[in-house]
């Protein structure tokens, strides 16, 4: 369709393939870039400049409710390489297009750690920094040096430090003004001998199942892959955008005030209160295991949304609204949706 090279430029794309939902829903065009440099010239076709715009990664944390009537960009530049390396820590670059784990992998072979604790969370590179991504006691924030990206706002490419990408509890720049920046590539700072992180919930019970008494990075890596297969399901056998809802942060009076109430439930320590768990407070009112139609929460994670065949995107976002009602009548929480609702 296109004669820019490195990019594939299609019009009525479907994107059945492309959500980890599973849901049928097309893109008005889909532009699949190789090669970020081409970015300019594809935002600037006459036929698409002026259209609403969008970046989709693997779709794992997506919700289509609907067709995307725009200009969808699909980062499929790959290469990961080590820019340098003093032999206690290397800098690491990798381009937007690599799978996340693949690079978790990659690195665990070169005997680098710090990725480990972010085994098996589905995605791109690309996608990585949106939401800060975090897992068993580890955040990307933690490695992350500089992201690479297009600021559609600027018209330029352009390097972002750790401080400017504004990281917190699933959270950043990125997320907060969507599809400013397209982000082409991530560099990290990843140690040969750093501690490892073992205290979030299971990853010491894991290791010992696994009869590990000095565990090295790949270890922990093989431990959260474990118990990651065993909590979640697979969105390759049924469709799901993993936690559906973001752990609610509170003041630590109103957690105290939830805890008198019903002792039982869970509370981690946050930078700026509480947090509480999201699971929890959903299986409270009942909802774990509810089906309706083809959308149901899973009966193996209460955070978790699932299609189990034809649900729409409207179905699956109408259950999600009744849970965060529900559970704002019975806690007073509000829950915020993790994944970007389009
Ligand atoms: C089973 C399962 C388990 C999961 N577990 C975790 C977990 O433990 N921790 C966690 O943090 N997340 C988890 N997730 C959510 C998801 O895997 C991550 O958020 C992941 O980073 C999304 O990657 P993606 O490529 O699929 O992005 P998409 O879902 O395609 O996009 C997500 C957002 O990023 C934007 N985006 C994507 N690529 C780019 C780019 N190159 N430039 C600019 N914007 C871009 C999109 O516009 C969108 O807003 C899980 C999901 C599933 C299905």
């Amino acid at each position: 369709m296109s004669k820019l090279t490195g990019v594939s430029l299609s019009p009525n794309a479907p994107l059945d393939r492309r959500n980890t939902f599973r849901v049928s829903v097309r893109a008005a065009w889909l532009a699949e870039i190789r090669d970020a440099t081409a970015i300019p010239e594809v935002l600037a076709l006459t036929r698409v400049k002026n259209l609403p715009f969008m970046v989709l990664g693997e779709g794992s944390n997506v919700l289509f409710t609907r067709d995307f009537d725009g200009l969808m960009f699909a980062m499929t530049n790959r290469g990961i390489e080590i820019l340098e390396d003093d032999g206690r820590s290397a800098r690491v670059r990798a381009q937007a297009g690599e799978d996340w784990h693949g690079l978790v992998r990659w690195s665990l072979a070169q005997g680098l750690c710090g990725l480990e604790n972010l085994s098996l969370i589905p995605g791109t590179v690309g996608a990585a920094p949106i939401q800060n991504i975090g897992a068993y006691g580890a955040e990307l924030s933690e490695t992350l040096e500089t992201v690479e990206a297009y600021d559609r706002e600027a018209g330029k490419f352009m390097r972002l430090n750790r401080e400017q990408c504004g990281f917190s509890y699933r959270q950043s720049v990125f997320k907060q003004q969507p599809d400013r920046w397209i982000i082409t590539a991530i560099e990290s700072r990843l140690r040969r001998n750093a501690p490892l992180k073992l205290d979030y919930a299971g990853v010491r019970e894991e290791l010992a199942a696994m009869n590990v008494s000095a565990p090295t990075a790949k270890d922990v890596s093989k431990a959260v892959c474990r118990l990651r297969r065993r909590k979640l399901p697979d969105p390759a056998v049924i469709g799901n955008a993993g936690s559906f809802f973001k752990n609610p942060v509170v003041l630590s009076g109103q957690a105290d005030e939830l805890r008198a109430a019903h002792p039982d439930l869970p509370i981690f320590k946050a930078p700026d209160g509480k947090k509480l768990s999201a699971a929890w407070l959903i299986e409270q009112c009942g909802w774990k295991g509810f089906r309706e139609g083809d959308a149901a929460v899973s009966d193996k994670h209460a955070l978790v949304l699932v299609n189990h065949g034809r649900a729409t995107g409207g179905q699956i976002w109408s259950l999600a609204q009744r849970i965060r009602d529900s559970v704002r009548e019975k806690f007073g929480i509000r829950l915020e949706p993790e994944p970007r609702i389009l």
